[in-house]
């Protein structure tokens, strides 16, 4: 698969220079390799991160070690500086706005307005299904293996006035965000790291480097090949069973990002309550398992994902087939009988569930 670049992206979000300096957990693996088998030797650059609260792991093939070596360090930078705007710091862009949400505009950088942005435009084509003022309601959920409380109806009621994307107000000459209610809050949890892959992919692009595969907690963009003449094969994660994978698809430019209840979630008198949130009842999000997005651009993939999860397969998939370059698939349904829609484009791609 080749899909059109991400339009959205531009170099200059890449060095978003403002953030203070945050706790970041930083775990780097180096790991060089040789692959043999095919016509010539080809070096693979392997390392991983622990950022964005994910493993973010970034693969170079066929390029001299020092030198995909020394790309990945600036990718990473690159990478350590967006979670300094989006994250929960107190003084990250993000925790400025939801501050000064009814009483100021706050001034933040390119790189969070273009984030606003696409979190607006996927708001409007998911009819508010994806909606990054969702956050004030992470206050009565926990999924994060803590409490594993339910909240009642009425909690969830009191805070469901706080929500509605309209009411982001972003100017993008002076880069400036409000918030026109007062305790509203935004979240960019489900957007972020899709922004995250795609300024990983301008870096290494802008490095020289022609082939890598960039997977940041198994959400994914891919260019070039991993070794010559045999491209990048990303897998689509079974939802209910770890480690397994139900098909692969080969990607030569663009990303595979993939949301499932599975991925932080908990269970309480049998039922599953996972992280992905329907705006509309305040509860998790109930028609849909895994979706999977493939989009030239990472960013907008992320956010149809989480977006399109919360529509559920007939929206959603009536959604796909009509915006040019993106495909899924959808998988609902109980485990013994999932029902598993892919979109046009991908028709011929084999699935075992
Ligand atoms: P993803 O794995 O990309 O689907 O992102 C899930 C994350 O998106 C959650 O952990 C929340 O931070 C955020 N999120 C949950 N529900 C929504 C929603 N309806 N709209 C936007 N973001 C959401
Ligand atoms: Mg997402």
């Amino acid at each position: 698969m080749n899909y059109q670049k991400c339009v959205l992206y531009n170099r200059k979000a890449a060095t978003c220079r403002r953030g203070s300096a945050a706790a970041i957990g930083t775990v780097p693996i180096v790991i060089i390799f040789l692959v043999f088998g095919c016509a010539r030797r080809n070096v693979i650059v392997k390392e991983s991160r622990l950022l964005l609260g994910t493993i973010c792991e970034i693969t170079v093939s066929g390029e001299e070690p020092a030198k995909a070596k020394e790309a990945i360090q600036k990718t990473f930078s690159a990478v350590e500086r967006l979670q300094r705007s989006c994250g929960y710091d107190r003084d990250s862009d993000v925790s400025r706005i939801n501050a000064s949400a009814g009483i100021h505009p706050v001034k933040v950088d390119t790189v969070v307005v273009e984030i606003i942005q696409e979190s607006l435009k996927t708001s409007r084509l998911t009819d508010g299904a994806f909606d990054v003022t969702f956050a004030p309601l992470k206050k009565l959920w926990d999924f994060s293996g803590g409490s594993g409380r339910v909240p009642s109806k009425k909690e969830v009621g009191k805070i469901l006035p706080l929500l509605g994307w309209r009411n982001i107000k972003v100017t993008s000459v002076g880069n400036e965000v409000f918030l026109a209610g007062k305790g509203m809050e935004i979240d960019l949890g489900g957007i972020a790291k899709g922004k995250a892959i795609d300024i990983a992919a301008e870096v290494l692009g802008s490095a020289g480097i022609k082939n890598a595969l960039i997977d940041f907690g198994g959400d994914i963009y891919a260019f070039g090949e991993r070794s010559p003449g045999s491209s990048w094969q990303v897998g689509i994660r079974h939802p209910r069973r770890k480690g397994e994978i139900i098909g692969r698809i080969p990607i030569k430019n663009g990303a595979v990002v993939t949301s499932g209840d599975y991925e932080r979630s908990f269970f309480k008198d049998g039922k599953r309550y996972h992280h992905i949130i329907d705006p509309r009842t305040g509860f998790p999000a109930q028609k849909s398992v895994s979706v999977t997005v493939l989009s030239g651009c990472a960013m907008t993939a992320d956010a149809l994902a989480t977006g399109i999860f919360v529509m559920g397969p007939d929206e959603g998939m009536s959604l796909v087939e009509k915006l040019p370059g993106v495909e899924a698939v959808i998988i609902s349904g109980p485990e013994d009988s999932p029902e598993i829609k892919i979109s046009s484009g991908l028709k011929g791609l084999k699935l075992e569930y």
